[in-house]
């Protein structure tokens, strides 16, 4: 048995992968032999950028722009992928955002935009998908949590709310599906080397374990391992340095 997931022939769609950690899952799951779909929500040249990386490694792959937060756009985004590359076995809900609230300037706006970018998307995708998956009997769907779903973090009770709501999602998709070939499961980094943590990388840096922040690709190597081993679902795989072991 290989170690490393060969995805020879397997079509992923990945979304949020124009920079950070979805960019990196995305070079990975190419490097691992898939056909990928680039997602993005507004940084168009970026998420090309992408995707001609994953071509020069002769893999197909296109960028999709779409707003993953809406019925609408994912049934759009899933289609164009599906004619673009066939149908999807891979999916991984990577795209987020991390609206740094204290309690008293939390709005109620702030919340729903965050519960709708962080969770509802992957509830979108993963509802657009896995028929499909059953009918062909295999499929993987991986989502990145946050270690705010079980720590509290520096971003706010919105994001913990929105990270813990993805692992509940995670465990009931995986109750049902387990038996049809498909695993679900999430990866909860922290502390990751992105823009997302630019503004408080200094002031992270020296409470972490490791003594270093994380990088993309080491958050994309947990993602290949959990799309490998078929005998993992409905769990999470924390990588943070060893900021908090819950
Ligand atoms: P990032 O650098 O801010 O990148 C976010 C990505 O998500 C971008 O590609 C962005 O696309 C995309 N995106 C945002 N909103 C979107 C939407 N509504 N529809 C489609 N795409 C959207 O973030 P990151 O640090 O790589 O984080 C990726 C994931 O990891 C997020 O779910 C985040 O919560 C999680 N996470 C990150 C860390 C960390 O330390 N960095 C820790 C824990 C969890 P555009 O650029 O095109 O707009």
């Amino acid at each position: 048995m290989s170690l490393v997931p060969d995805l020879a022939g397997r079509v992923a769609l990945v979304t949020g992968a124009s920079r950070g950690i979805g960019r990196s899952i995305a070079l990975a799951l190419g490097e691992a032999g898939a056909d990928v779909a680039v997602n993005y929500r507004s940084r168009a040249d970026d998420a090309q950028a992408v995707a001609a990386a994953i071509r020069a490694l002769g893999r197909r792959s296109v960028a999709l722009g779409a707003d993953v937060s809406g019925a609408e756009a994912v049934a759009r985004l899933v289609a164009a992928t599906e004619e673009a590359l066939g149908p999807i076995d891979v999916l991984v809900n990577n795209a987020g955002m991390a609206l740094r609230r204290g309690l008293e300037e939390l709005s109620e706006a702030d919340f729903d935009r965050t519960i709708a970018v962080n969770l509802k998307s992957a509830f979108l995708c993963t509802q657009a998908v896995w028929p499909g998956m059953r009918a062909r009997r295999w499929g993987r769907i991986v989502n990145i949590s946050s270690g705010a779903a079980r720590a509290a973090g520096v971003v706010g009770a919105h994001y913990n709310a929105s990270k813990a709501g993805m692992e509940g999602l995670t465990r009931g998709y995986a109750a049902h599906l387990a038996k049809d070939g498909i695993a679900v499961n999430a990866v909860a980094p922290s502390q990751i080397e992105t823009e997302m943590t630019a503004a408080h990388r200094a002031e992270m840096a020296a409470r972490i374990p490791v003594g270093r922040l994380g990088t993309g690709e080491e958050v994309a190597q947990a993602v290949l391992m959990v799309i490998g081993n078929a005998y993992m679902t409905g769990t999470t795989v924390q990588v943070n340095g060893g900021l908090h072991f819950n």
